[in-house]
C-alpha cells in the first residue's frame, strides 16, 4: 500500500514546519478508492473495538479516510478543517447538540511529526469530546511510538515507513547545504523510486 503513494527519498519541506527525507504522493494514494478498501476495513475493525461515536479526519487526505471509516462503522463523520492563518490549527464543524462526551477516533493518511493529528485531538478535547484512538494508513519514522507516548491514545498504523523528519530549524540536510528535491515524480516510463 505504501507503494501506491510513490515514495521518493530526498530533502523535502513537509509544509508543517518540518523537513523530512521522504516524500509521499498522497493524491496518488487516493486515486483509486477501491484499492484502499481493504485498508479502510482494517482501520474500521481497529476502531470498532473502541466503540466510537464519531470518526474525525483532518483535510485533506485524513478526511477522505475518516468519511469512509465512519460510513463502514455507521457513526458520525467529523471533518477537521484547517484554521485560516494558522500553520497547524484545525477546527471542527458545528454539530447540533454538541459533541460533549462523544468517543471520537482520529484517522489520517500518513502520520509523520503528527502535527495535524495532535491539532485535531486538541480541538476535540476543547469541544468536550473524548479522543479514544488514532489510526492511519501509514506511520512514518518515529510516529508509531511517538503518538501513544505524546498524545496519550492508542495508535493503529496499517503500515510503517522508515523515514526521518526534523523541525525546519534543526534539519541536518539544510545544515549540510543539501538542496531540496523536486517532489514531482518523474514522467511516466521514467525511473521510479
Ligand atoms: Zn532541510
Amino acid at each position: 500500500m505504501v507503494r501506491l503513494a510513490r515514495p521518493r527519498p530526498g530533502h523535502f519541506d513537509l509544509g508543517t514546519g518540518y523537513h523530512g527525507d521522504l516524500w509521499l504522493d498522497l493524491d496518488a494514494l487516493f486515486l483509486r478508492p477501491s484499492r484502499l478498501r481493504p485498508h479502510v476495513r482494517w482501520l474500521g475493525e481497529r476502531l470498532r473495538e473502541h466503540a466510537v461515536d464519531a470518526v474525525c479526519g483532518p483535510l485533506e487526505g485524513g478526511a477522505f479516510l475518516a468519511y469512509a471509516v465512519a460510513d463502514l462503522l455507521g457513526v458520525v463523520f467529523l471533518a477537521g478543517y484547517r484554521s485560516p492563518g494558522e500553520a497547524t490549527g484545525y477546527h471542527l464543524p458545528a454539530v447540533h447538540g454538541g459533541i460533549g462526551g462523544w468517543r471520537v477516533a482520529v484517522v489520517d493518511d500518513a502520520v509523520n511529526a503528527g502535527t495535524a493529528v495532535a491539532a485535531c485531538l486538541e480541538e476535540l478535547r476543547g469541544r468536550g469530546a473524548v479522543p479514544v484512538a488514532v489510526a492511519a494508513l501509514m506511520a512514518l519514522g518515529e510516529a508509531s511510538a511517538m503518538v501513544p507516548a505524546r498524545l496519550g491514545v492508542p495508535f493503529y498504523p496499517a503500515s510503517t515507513v522508515p523515514s526521518r523528519a526534523w523541525p525546519a530549524g534543526r534539519c541536518p540536510l539544510c545544515a549540510h547545504g543539501i538542496p531540496y528535491t523536486d517532489p514531482v515524480p518523474p514522467p511516466e516510463g521514467g525511473p521510479t523510486a
